[in-house]
């Protein structure tokens, strides 16, 4: 793993009373004789020699950070006394244990995990740290997590409340990119961590936030087999559900997923409400977004004309409304925008696929018919699902540098870059005249909903060791 330098910041101008945030480089635990002898291979509390060595000021931080690493009850069922013995020697409150990069909160969050530590023990700690304003929001570089996502995961309620309820601008819906780009509730459901689920719905939790495979929560409760064995997965599975269908229903979809789902039209050149065209039919995109019935982002159209197949709701579900018989749904992919010249054009052999599918990187390339530029970047992004091509265009009417939401794909000039689904970019490595009089209307392609599960992942750009599992040490149950 990467070697973390112990940051001494000499920042004189700051008060002297304020300790810069250190990384403890990783120690061993220390032992007491008497349990060495015994041959035993963690802290117990219980054992005087023990108390007598976490007391002993020659013990650094990093040594206690060693103690409270050990996931077993003596060190998590007393991680308060563990936690006082690290600030009785005098630390930032946000320190970092170096192997795992998690501080006091991360640890404290988890440790009231069931069968493991002492809720009550957990909730208090927790509550001094955050008295102590620890940082809530803080993320461990290797997991990705937060407190928060650390105590969804192990289901800890009382924990999920008082993080809530510690300052009103908790990040609810942050993001963690161990868990595909998904919330606290893609983590909950996954796991079925149902109180946490509750509690996070309460405070506001989108029930359609979408992680980077496009699912939304609900779409991440794992599928549990009836069996003796885990009838209670399949009663948490089932609870989980139905909150989070009646979470659905109360909540607007139209709003929360437009909302989302905004830059994606706009890569496509799309506006809600604008006539648009889908497989030779014409109507006015009325939901962008994702759904119930199918992975990926999907368009709502209300068709001028009664060839449709429902009234804007499927499965009992609405998206909007419509007369019977002109909503229809499909991949957003498959949406263009209207252009009276080309719907006739549109039984023309497909030939965009086999055009698309052959662009590398460094082509030259033509995006939605109009802009020429390079592919710089193909592949998945975190902003939408589906295959992407960023393209450094020639002239500044690109909408961003390479970077979008906070997430470097490629490197151009501001203005020079410009996000595609691939179906939209055609290699302009021949005939450029021809292309550029093709108006994207014509094109058909095949529906992209899916990412390939051989794609890079973005968030494999980190240098990510295996403590990442370890911190997540035996929980895993459907993994
Ligand atoms: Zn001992």
């Amino acid at each position: 793993m990467e070697d973390m330098e112990e940051s001494h910041v000499e920042n004189k101008h700051k008060n002297l009373a304020e300790l810069s945030i250190r990384s403890h480089r990783a120690a061993d635990p220390p032992i007491c004789s008497e349990c060495k002898e015994l041959d035993l291979s963690f802290f117990d509390p219980t054992c005087l020699g023990c108390r007598d060595l976490l007391k002993n000021p020659h013990t650094t931080v990093a040594e206690i950070f060693a103690i409270i690493r050990q996931w077993v009850p003596q060190t998590q069922q007393n991680i308060d006394i563990l936690v006082e013995e690290i600030l009785n020697r005098g630390i930032n409150i946000n320190d970092r244990d170096g192997l795992t990069d998690m501080n006091l909160l991360h640890y404290v969050a988890k440790s009231g995990a069931i069968g493991m530590g002492d809720i009550k023990v957990s909730s208090k700690v927790t509550r001094m740290l955050i008295d102590k304003r620890i940082d809530v929001n803080a993320k461990c570089r290797w997991t990705d997590m937060t407190p928060l996502h650390l105590a969804v995961y192990f289901d800890i309620e009382e924990v999920v409340k008082i993080l809530l309820e510690a300052s009103s601008s908790y990040d609810i819906d942050c993001r963690c990119k161990e868990f595909d780009n998904g919330t606290a509730l893609h983590i909950g459901c996954m796991n079925l961590s149902a109180k946490s689920v509750k509690i996070l719905l309460e405070y506001g939790s989108s029930p359609y936030a979408q992680n980077s495979l496009g699912k939304l929560p609900i779409q991440c409760i794992p599928n549990v087999e009836l069996s003796e064995n885990n009838s209670e997965a399949e009663h948490l599975a089932l609870a989980l559900k139905n909150e989070l269908t009646t979470a659905m229903k109360d909540t607007d979809p139209n709003i929360e997923k437009q909302k989302l789902n905004l830059a994606t039209l706009h890569a496509l050149g799309l506006e809600m409400h604008e006539k648009v065209t889908v497989a030779g039919k014409v109507g006015i995109l009325r939901y962008c977004g994702s759904t119930n019935f199918a992975s990926g982002q999907w368009a709502g159209i209300e068709l001028d004309k009664p060839l449709g197949k429902n009234d804007g709701s499927i499965n009992g579900f609405r998206y909007f409304s419509c007369p019977p018989d002109h909503g229809i749904f499909a991949p957003l992919t498959r949406v263009n925008k209207y252009n009276k010249n080309c719907v006739a054009r549109f039984s023309l052999p497909d030939s965009s696929s086999s055009v698309s599918t052959d662009i590398q990187l460094g082509d030259r390339v033509i995006v939605a018919g109009k802009n020429i530029g390079h592919a710089r970047y193909i592949g998945p992004t975190e902003f939408a699902s589906g295959s992407w091509i960023g393209v450094e265009l020639i002239d500044p009417v690109g909408k961003n540098n390479g970077t979008v939401a906070g997430t470097q794909y490629f490197q151009c000039e501001p203005k020079h870059g410009v996000f595609a689904p691939r179906s939209k970019v055609q290699l302009a490595n021949f005939n450029i005249s021809e292309d550029l009089d093709l108006n994207e209307d014509s094109l058909t392609e095949s529906p992209r909903t899916t990412i390939k599960k051989s794609s890079p992942k973005l968030n494999s750009m980190l240098p990510k060791p295996k403590v990442a599992k370890y911190i997540l040490t035996g929980h895993w149950v459907f993994s």
